[in-house]
């Protein structure tokens, strides 16, 4: 075999090794002006006075007219790709840097915490209903902690890879700055971030208002902050990655929103989705919410919140909505 075709062969076997990227990604990371000659098959990309030309099919390029060895760009599927390698040799000559790395840029949820609110001494909201002759006692705190154990079940079978943590396993009083604390024990890199989902149960001296409902932080979470105090603001304003967890509460909860409806097939009233500044919520730097199971104070919630099949419902939809967040938050650019 000449030099050139086992050339060829070694540059054919890496393309295969590597994940192709499309022309069109790189035009658009590079906003370099393109234009293509059918009747070549040759393309050419411009920024500011560099130039790159390649024909299609062929391992070797012009930069600003000198050759260049590379693998060459194809056609599938209609879309004109090119192996890694000429992609990182195409933006470091028009962009005279290194291109970003896939893994710099990618978001990564590595720490997923379920906090079930209230416990011990604390029971939260209560209710008393005579079911079948007897008295039933429903504390809110028993439901929350039932809930959360299962949820985290079904997330270490799922996602066997992340750290799954609970603020409590058990029946024990845990203070807000405890739950804060553990929140705030882990160090990430800048892309890295949790989930922190807090679970309760409603009440209300309306015995009419029933549903489940979700809280995350205000729009203008912020700029409350910078109300309070200025060094706050400027923490949060400065690690970029916060800010983007930050909003993503709002997502996050659409989507386990989202699977409530699917796990009680629209039957449990929807609240829709809500904004405060909850003390839980806005000590975080990561996408959190809080979810209001239903109402004990309601006879056709408290009926449901007695049944252990809802309960598995609700926390299977507590992690199907963790689990769509975890995936459109991963694949996003
Ligand atoms: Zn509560």
């Amino acid at each position: 075999m000449g030099k050139l075709r086992i050339l060829l062969l070694l540059l054919f076997i890496k393309s295969l090794l590597f994940a192709d990227i499309t022309l069109n990604q790189l035009l658009t990371q590079t906003s370099a002006e393109f234009s293509w000659d059918p009747f070549n098959s040759s393309g050419s990309l411009v920024i500011k006075k560099r130039e790159i030309r390649f024909l299609l099919n062929q391992p070797y390029f012009l930069f600003d007219g000198s050759p260049q060895w590379g693998s060459a760009l194809v056609k599938t599927e209609g879309t004109i790709v090119m192996p890694d390698e000429t992609y990182q040799l195409f933006y470091r000559y028009l962009m005279n840097s290194d291109p970003p790395s896939a893994e710099d840029g990618q978001y990564k949820v590595s720490v997923i915490i379920l906090d079930p609110g209230h416990g011990g001494k604390d029971w939260g909201a209560y209710a008393q209903w005579e079911v079948d002759g007897l008295t039933t006692n429903l504390r809110e705190k028993n439901i929350n902690l039932d809930v959360a154990l299962r949820a985290a079940d079904l997330l270490r079978q799922r996602f066997p890879d992340k750290e799954i943590r609970l603020t409590r396993s058990d029946d024990h009083f845990v203070t807000l700055t405890e739950r804060v604390r553990i929140a705030e024990s882990y160090n990430f890199s800048p892309t890295e971030g949790m989930v922190f989902v807090s679970i309760h149960t409603n009440a209300s001296l309306n015995p009419r208002g029933k549903g489940f409902e979700i809280w995350y932080l205000p729009d203008d979470f912020e700029r409350q902050l910078a109300r309070e105090n200025e060094d706050e603001l400027n923490e949060v304003l400065n690690t970029l990655w916060q800010e983007v967890f930050i909003r993503e509460g709002n997502n996050l909860s659409q989507f386990i929103l989202d699977n409530m409806d699917i796990q009680t097939q629209g039957e449990m009233a929807n609240r829709g989705l809500k904004q405060n500044a909850w003390y839980m919520l806005r000590n975080q730097n990561m996408a959190s919410c809080l979810i209001e199971l239903g109402f004990l104070t309601n006879q056709e919630d408290a009926t449901r919140l007695r049944d252990t099949d809802h309960l598995q419902r609700s926390a299977q939809a507590i992690t199907d909505g963790i689990s769509d967040f975890i995936e459109y938050f991963e694949n996003r650019l």
